[in-house]
């Protein structure tokens, strides 16, 4: 369906004659009510202090488990203000995880949004992110929303070489068996509760 097409009032005020902007000349200071310049504290503004950034980025979800956070996740390294650039180290989970572009453009999108205009991402892959890098409270969400936290020390994709104990997020219940090698991605195993028959994810250990 296409809409009738109607003229839009003009955006913005016709150009005057000199070809100026109408605004263009004014240099008045902005005025809150009761007369005062507004202040602004412009170093705040633009130089937020590391705690707050740390808390911004705690924020953003991981793409592929949004219940645990970039820092539940462990893979934001190093924040840290070098000049007026804030440098944001990131660690890269699974090398074949298609997330990563997005967690960098959640980084960019939260940080710009308040202000930060110098941000430089960078990139670190050495030491590799394990799952150990996964905070206490982040395993715990991960248990609540039914997926198993990762066993630390358990062989990773391999899987195979020793039986791994996953106890069932829903019922507590080490009676588990794997039924597929990979869940809903492939960072994840598919399991089943044989006590309360429920399927669920384990977070593979790497
Ligand atoms: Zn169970």
């Amino acid at each position: 369906m296409v809409e009738p097409q109607t003229t839009p009032p003009p955006l913005t005020p016709p150009l005057k004659g000199d070809g100026e902007l109408p605004h263009a000349k004014s240099s008045s200071p902005l005025r809150v009510r009761g007369g005062g310049t507004r202040k602004t504290s412009s170093s705040e503004f633009l130089h937020p202090s590391l705690t707050r950034i740390w808390s911004w980025l705690a924020e953003i979800p991981d793409p592929e488990i949004p219940v645990i956070s970039l820092i539940d996740l462990g893979i934001i390294r190093d924040v840290a203000w070098r000049g007026d650039t804030l440098e944001v180290t990131v660690t890269p989970t699974y090398s074949g995880c298609p997330a990563t572009g997005i967690i960098n453009l959640e980084i960019e999108r939260t940080l710009v949004e308040p202000g930060i205009e110098k941000l430089e991402l960078k990139r670190q892959l050495s030491p590799a992110w394990t799952t150990a890098w996964i905070s206490a409270e982040g395993r715990e969400k991960l248990t609540a929303y039914g997926i198993a936290p990762p066993q630390e020390g358990t062989a990773a994709c391999a899987g195979a070489l020793k039986p791994l104990t996953v106890s069932c997020p829903q019922c507590g219940s080490t009676k588990t068996e794997r039924i597929s090698q990979f869940g809903s991605t492939p960072c994840k195993a598919h399991y089943r509760c044989t006590e309360c028959l429920e399927p669920f994810d384990y977070f593979k250990s790497i």
